[in-house]
């Protein structure tokens, strides 16, 4: 399938590292989801272009880090400037390899850019402590330095936002990095990465290997030069790869999956309700990790919530291939993720759910799953149970707050959160309530580059954006002077 871009350049098909575009002699290759027509074949890296990337990120570790907060801020900037100049090019690229619609994959780009230009700011804020001292003649003094080399680990879902959530903290704290994005959708990370590159990033600053998962992520874990490895993904593996860092001790961020409860109590306003769970439920055709999993709505509104919301679906999503007019709603990532999905569905029908909407493999191709509701279903149901990750809402029933935060609570999980009432009590309660890490409250879109992003139990430690988010590219160095007094 050929790309039409305005600026060709943008499509990369080899490694980055050191500043040079490397071949290898094995491919992947990157299929369209909506046909799976073949895009472009990418040069698969394995070990040796990992150490060589972790070798070129060490050597220029020092010169970048020297360099004065305020020269990296405005390096960053000119990055900033040229992904924004190149949105519709790097949306067409993601539209293309991830299957998202026009419209979101532009939101993302400038999602993406948005902390590229939120970290090139807080670069010159990087701010150290003078501490009372213990006795006179000493001074207590404590300074931030970079970690070091950064890996960072990127899924598919969000290809360009979820590496610049990471590349630019790190950057902005004096880190370099070794990235290896998602085999499915690697071409957005080249494609940034030659906008870096033309930024006047340094050499190595930024390296990109695409290739195999376990190859790459044995060198980047075991590697003592390596001292962080930040990763965005699954739970499972996850907890593979903080168990294999511990053998370095790296410091670790995990930002994995979610099982978002939507709450819905009786005093809320309906209307808005349902259009915070159109946008938190469908975007990305539900694949993002802070979707809504469970709705929890109250017995007394369970009917006409659930009759307005089947209506708002059928009225206003459009199943079809992203680049389309009109279309809402691309197809999923994988014929393996649409079979997940049904799997769930069908699962969850023989257990007692009922099908309200949708419910069968979509004609369209095999990567598309139409919207899809189930009532009646029950925290025990695989629709609740599991990270969906497909367009499915389930309806669970609650009769009191109480019940409402049990349910909510059931999980190994805890990333996001969501609940709509107009009563201030019960927002402090089920605010304080809620073990996850973001809470949604009367608003179904919680994520922008100023706010902490990140989860708890097993969502995961860390977090990404805000004034917090470069603490974990720092490290604290204390320095104690003694010998003041005369
Ligand atoms: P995944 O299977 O965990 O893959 C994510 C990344 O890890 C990919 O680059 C993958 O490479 C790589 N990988 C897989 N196995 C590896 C290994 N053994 N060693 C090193 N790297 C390995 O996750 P996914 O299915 O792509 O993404 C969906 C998950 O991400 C969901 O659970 C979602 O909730 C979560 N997510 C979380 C957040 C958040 O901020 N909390 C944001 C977005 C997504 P290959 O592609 O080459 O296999």
């Amino acid at each position: 399938m050929a790309l039409h871009l305005n600026d060709s350049g943008l499509i990369k098909t080899r490694a980055y590292i050191n500043g040079e575009w490397i071949s290898s002699r094995n491919s992947i290759s990157v299929r369209n989801p909506c046909d799976s027509s073949l895009i472009a074949r990418v040069a698969k890296a394995g070990c040796f272009e990992a150490q060589h990337a972790i070798d070129s990120a060490y050597q220029a570790l020092q010169p970048w880090q020297a360099k004065a907060a305020k020269e990296r801020a405005s390096i960053l900037r000119k990055w900033f400037n040229l992904i924004m100049e190149s949105q519709e090019d790097l949306a067409k690229i993601l539209t293309a390899e991830q299957g998202k619609v026009l419209a979101e994959a532009r939101a993302e780009i400038a999602y993406g850019a948005s902390y590229v230009e939120w970290f090139a700011e807080e670069a010159k804020r990087i701010y150290g402590d003078t501490i009372p001292a213990p006795s006179s003649d000493k001074r207590v003094v404590c300074i931030k330095q970079p970690v070091g080399v950064v890996a960072c680990i990127t899924p598919w879902n969000f290809p360009n936002a979820m590496l610049t959530r990471k590349i630019a903290p790190a950057l902005a704290a004096g880190c370099t990095v070794v990235c290896k994005p998602a085999s499915e959708t690697p071409l957005s990370a080249l494609a940034i990465a030659e906008l870096a590159h033309r930024a006047g990033i340094p050499k190595g600053v930024i390296n990109i290997v695409v290739g195999n998962a376990h190859e790459i992520g044995r060198v980047l874990t075991k590697s003592p030069l390596v001292r962080k490895l930040t990763f965005t993904g699954s739970t499972e593996v996850g907890k593979s790869l903080v168990a294999d860092c511990s053998t370095t001790l790296k410091k670790t961020s995990m930002e994995l999956g979610g099982n978002a409860p939507f709450i819905v109590f009786p005093d809320a306003d309906l209307k808005a309700a349902i259009s915070g769970l159109m946008a938190s439920k469908f975007r990305n055709s539900g694949q993002t990790c802070v979707c809504t999993n469970r709705v929890l709505v109250h017995e007394k509104i369970y009917e006409e919530f659930k009759q307005k919301l089947t209506s708002t679906i059928k009225e206003n999503l459009v199943l079809g291939h992203g680049d389309r007019e009109g279309v809402t709603n691309g197809p999923l990532i994988s014929q393996t993720a649409c079979e997940t999905v049904d799997r769930i569905v069908q699962v969850s029908l023989a257990k007692g759910a009922k099908l309200e909407l949708g419910g069968k493999p979509s004609r369209l191709g095999v990567c598309f799953y139409p919207p899809t509701v189930l009532s009646d279903v029950t925290n025990d149901m695989p629709a609740a149970r599991e990270e969906v990750f497909g367009p499915l809402v389930s309806l669970i029933r609650f009769t009191s707050e109480e019940q409402a935060i049990a349910i909510a609570n059931d999980t190994d999980v805890g990333l996001a959160a969501y609940f709509y009432t107009r009563d201030i009590g019960r927002v402090w309660r089920m605010g304080e309530a809620l073990e996850y890490g973001i809470v949604g409250i009367n608003e179904g879109i919680i994520s922008n580059e100023m706010a902490p992003f990140g989860g708890i139990k097993e969502s995961g430690h860390g977090r990404e954006g805000s004034k917090y988010g470069l603490d974990d590219y720092l490290e604290i160095k204390y320095m104690c002077m003694g010998g003041i007094d005369d």
